[in-house]
């Protein structure tokens, strides 16, 4: 049970219940029984010290045992791997108690405390983990929608200080706190939670990929204005973000479409096929997103079928400019912005519902508001800043030696392009690719998609003085 993306439970568990394995559920259920067994006659004192460091998360795969399996004794373990200071805390919405935190232990624990609520109807452990995602949205999460810095949440107080830290929010942080954000969705679909899977997929999982035919996963991505990425080697630097970053970039179609008895949820604006099997329909989504808003859902049914089709008008939209057209007929529909748009109705084969959601530029200032980053729409943008100082072998980790004290070396602050308060918004760039033009103390500055940059410097907050 080390950093717990890719520990033996979770592997089993997965390899069991959706790889239908007999084998892993062998293996699983005596691995479960060996952990009850060897804990049992633990002390307070001793349980304590086993669980003050990373130790993945027991509790989300025990909590899948019990309701696999109905044994008592999973579930009554599950709720003992909690940190029970943080569970009472967050019940309370204590939020503050995260700064300082390792954020990853943290956020797997609440997965398996929401999970412990899937299982059972306790309220207490679903209320903490909501309390905890809001926490984390409000006070911890950076522009491209990770968390951390040096593996650890951060003191409100110290957000601006620590984002020029060399060592920026972990990949597997994003992964994770992804599932919890799924998982509250599944309980109460709401757009906000569309709305981050949409800012950490495009911002953070699709930038943590190395570019070429080198690739490599990037495990820390720092936020300091004028540094650059880390990726992974094959065969002699590679770690826990490694793992789960393999398994990031095959869930990009899990998060596109929800489903409930008579509605089917548009979440993310992604070209795609969904398959409702049982209102015997197929959805095709086609678009150019995201460097353009225009989404085409095309039906195909068996027969006429009603039923509501919702495509989420996101937050971060200009929701008087949206609009939705049935078979070329706009609608009469009073958006807004971060909420569903419902239509609901009897489809046929060939309908098409039209969805225009205009990208625009948009500024979010960093929470200590010292920090100013750029968007189009959802899309976080950055400057690219050459690779000076830098070589290729700068960019890819040793695993030998300490990756981060190799790659110390830090643009002078001084130097990188800062903006006046008040600045106004980056000009967009005509062409068919995405890009921007914004007035920094360097001049004009070309920003592109933040997930277009590799091996080269690049700054995603500017400094506002
Ligand atoms: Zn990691």
């Amino acid at each position: 049970m080390v950093c717990g993306s890719q520990d033996l439970g979770r592997l089993a568990r997965d390899a069991w219940l959706t790889g239908g394995s007999e084998q892993a559920k062998e293996v699983l259920l005596r691995y479960a029984d060996w952990c009850v067994q060897i804990t049992s006659k633990l002390t307070d004192q001793q349980w304590s010290d086993l669980t003050s460091k990373e130790f993945g998360a027991p509790n989300e795969v025990l909590a899948d045992l019990y309701i696999a399996t109905g044994k008592a004794e999973y579930l009554e373990l599950a709720k003992r791997f909690r940190k029970e200071p943080m569970v009472a805390a967050l019940e309370k919405n204590n939020t503050e108690i995260l700064g300082g935190r390792h954020a990853n232990t943290e956020i797997l624990l609440f997965v398996g405390y929401e999970r412990i609520y899937e299982a059972t109807g306790e309220e207490r452990w679903h209320k903490a983990a909501a309390n905890f995602w809001e926490g984390v949205q409000r006070q911890q999460t950076f522009a491209f929608g990770g968390n951390s810095i040096w593996e650890a949440f951060v003191k409100s107080a110290e957000f601006d200080r620590k984002l020029v830290d060399i060592c920026g929010p972990e990949t597997c942080n994003t992964y994770n706190l992804l599932k919890l954000t799924r998982q509250l969705h599944e309980l109460e679909p709401q757009a906000r939670y569309s709305d981050y899977m949409e800012r950490a997929l495009y911002n953070h999982i699709l930038t943590s990929l190395g570019p070429g035919p080198e690739g490599g996963f990037a495990y820390y991505t720092p936020t300091r204005p004028g540094h650059y990425k880390r990726y992974s080697k094959p065969f002699d630097a590679f770690w826990c973000c490694v793992g789960s970053g393999m398994e990031n970039h095959g869930r990009y179609g899990s998060y596109i479409y929800s489903v409930s008895a008579e509605r089917l949820m548009v979440n993310l604006f992604v070209p795609s096929v969904a398959r409702w099997k049982e209102k015997g329909i197929e959805l095709r989504q086609t678009t150019g997103f995201p460097d353009d808003g225009i989404v085409t859902l095309t039906v195909k049914a068996e027969k006429p079928v009603e039923f509501t089709l919702s495509v989420r008008c996101p937050g971060w939209a200009d929701a008087s400019k949206v609009r939705l057209r049935v078979n070329g007929k706009e609608l009469d529909l009073k958006a807004s912005a971060g909420s569903y748009l419902d239509v609901k109705q009897s489809w046929q084969n060939g309908d098409v519902l039209q969805a225009y959601i205009p990208l625009e530029a948009r500024m979010e200032k960093s929470s200590g508001n010292g920090y100013a980053a750029f968007f189009h729409g959802p899309i976080l943008l950055a400057a690219k800043l050459g690779n000076e100082g830098l070589v290729k072998d700068d960019f890819y980790a040793d695993g030998s030696k300490d990756f981060i004290q190799l790659g110390r070396r830090e643009m002078d602050q001084a130097k990188v392009p800062t903006v006046v308060p008040g600045v106004a918004l980056p000009v967009k760039v005509k062409g068919k690719e995405t890009a921007y033009s914004l007035k920094t103390s360097t001049g004009e500055t070309t920003l592109v998609p933040f997930y277009k940059i590799g091996l080269e410097r690049y700054s995603i907050y500017f400094p506002v003085r």
